[in-house]
């Protein structure tokens, strides 16, 4: 799969037309963000709020479960944290990397 964050300006097609669809996986904005969240199992009630909102699929599942972040792609952009209906303590927390 070709990365396109790694062509330069002379090696883009014409308008930056994206040739090859599905190639989110290509891209690593895990190392864009100065946060990451923290995923807390024991406090998640498992309401998906954190997957339907995750603009990168940086939430991983298992069997209809949160289990865990991909920090390969989660950007840092705290939306997971925002969204997560828990209280008083949240199921996912941010953190400075
Ligand atoms: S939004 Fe919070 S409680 Fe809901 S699944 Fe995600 S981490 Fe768990
Ligand atoms: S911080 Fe943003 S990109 Fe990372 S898991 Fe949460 S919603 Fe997804």
């Amino acid at each position: 799969m070709k990365k396109y964050f790694e062509a330069t300006y002379d090696k883009l097609p014409l308008a930056g037309v994206i040739e090859e669809a599905g190639n989110a996986q290509g891209y690593e904005t895990g190392s864009w963000g100065t946060f990451r969240p923290v995923f807390h199992e024991e406090i998640c009630i498992h309401c998906m709020f954190c997957w339907v909102y995750c603009p990168d699929t940086a939430i991983q599942v298992e069997d209809g479960k949160v289990v865990g972040i991909d920090y390969v792609h989660c950007k840092g952009c705290e939306i997971c944290s925002v969204e997560c209906p828990t209280k008083p303590e949240k199921a996912i927390t941010m953190e400075k990397k």
